[in-house]
């Protein structure tokens, strides 16, 4: 059985799918791993890193792999070196890109989308969703803290007081609790605001401040799966109203709000940007989804009237190695329960949930319930 890790086309994926630490991992299983060259060099990865623990590297690697691992989803270039039948595992970004699930499907592939992996106990180790926004939280602070013509903590010195930043995130998930951590850390004084109630008492434990419109429709704003609802436009005008007060007199607002299969919320008008004062930095996560805040450009830094909005996309690459040590792992944890591990063979179970609800396209079609072709 052979597993190959495909070097990322995408010049602006700096991520790698393996890790020294999972070829490891795979090699004690018995399987052979084959890297394409340079696969990791990104991620502070060279060959040589990969061969010392066992790893073949060669220019063909993907050729004969029965399974290859990746970070972005396969352009027609990659899929045209793949074998029939082989599994390919990556981040597959699905949402309204029928034509590229298709041209999965053709190329005979059995394509596996890691973001779908259930968010159910055993599949944890899986999550990539966490993995990434969790470093994306943390670097989300270090660029505003880079971007910031002040510093994050207050400081008394012989030659005058400087006061502590003040921090406001909103949206409090996976990403927005690192972030409230992170700016913590830094010694800024940090406010937080999220729509589904659960939050409060998390944002609380990490010595931040909670602020939201606390009615009736945000008491019942989560979904069974955790998840926000998208809200109604009299609790939007009521949050926008609440937090625009807020948001004039905050030195730096870092966005990461998301709702599951949506485009992001707009939660930071043009007019709250230019209310703040000049020098405040925003970065918003969710820049790639249609963005939380006017104005923001995905991949630029904006300037409006000396007030900067970060849009950096891909965040968590923007920490590649530890980004890639994580997904390394997600992706390892998710493999091993494809193995007969007496037969050293790779032993698919398609009646499991995990398969079930990440497997994208199989057999030349394309498989999943959620992205059926249109009749
Ligand atoms: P996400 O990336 O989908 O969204 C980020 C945050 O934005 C969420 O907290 C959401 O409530 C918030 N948001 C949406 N609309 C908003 C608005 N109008 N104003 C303010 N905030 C808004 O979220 P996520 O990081 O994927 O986490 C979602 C949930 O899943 C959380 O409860 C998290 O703890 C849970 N989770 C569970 C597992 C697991 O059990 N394995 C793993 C990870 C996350």
């Amino acid at each position: 059985m052979k597993i190959a890790v495909a070097k990322e086309i995408d010049p602006s994926e700096p991520r790698v799918a393996a890790s020294p630490d999972t070829v490891k991992k795979f090699k004690a299983l018995g399987v052979d791993i084959a890297i394409e060259p340079g696969a990791g060099i990104k991620s502070g990865l060279p060959d040589s890193e990969f061969t010392v623990v066992g790893a073949t590297v060669s220019a063909d690697a993907l050729k004969d792999a029965d399974i290859i691992i990746k970070v972005k989803r396969p352009e027609a270039s990659e899929l045209a070196q793949y074998k029939r039948g082989a599994l390919v595992i990556a981040i597959m970004d699905p949402y309204g890109n029928d034509a590229a699930l298709k041209a999965m499907a053709d190329a005979g592939i059995s394509a596996f989308a890691m973001e779908l992996m259930p968010r159910i106990t055993r599949a944890q180790v899986m999550d990539v969703l966490s993995s990434q926004a969790n470093l994306a939280g943390y670097r989300a602070v270090i660029e505003a803290a880079e971007a910031f013509g002040r510093a994050f903590p207050m400081m008394m010195t012989a030659a005058g007081t400087i006061p502590a930043a003040k921090v406001f995130v909103m949206g409090v998930g996976v990403a927005g609790l690192q972030a409230i951590a992170t700016a913590r850390r830094l010694g800024a004084v940090v406010t937080a605001t999220d729509v589904r109630p659960a939050t409060k008492e998390q944002v609380e434990s990490l010595g931040a401040k909670f602020l939201a419109v606390e009615d009736e429709e945000f008491k019942n704003a989560q979904t069974a799966g955790g998840y926000a609802k998208e809200m109604s436009k009299e609790y939007q005008a009521k949050q926008a109203a609440l937090t625009a007060e807020h948001v004039k007199k905050q030195d730096i607002v870092i966005t990461t709000a998301l709702i599951p299969g949506r485009p992001a919320p707009k939660l930071v008008s043009a007019e709250m940007v230019k209310s703040m004062k000049p020098g405040s930095v925003l970065v918003d996560l969710a820049v790639e989804r249609g963005g939380n805040v006017e104005g923001a450009k995905a991949g630029e830094v904006a300037d409006v009237d000396g007030i900067k909005i970060v849009g950096y996309t891909n965040v968590a690459g923007r920490v590649a190695q530890s980004a890639s040590s994580l997904y390394a792992r997600n992706l390892f944890n998710f493999i091993e329960t494809m193995i007969d591990k007496p037969n050293k063979a790779l032993a698919v179970n398609w009646d499991d949930e995990l398969v079930k609800a990440t497997v994208l396209t199989k057999d030349g079609a394309v498989i999943h319930p959620n992205f059926q072709p249109k009749a």
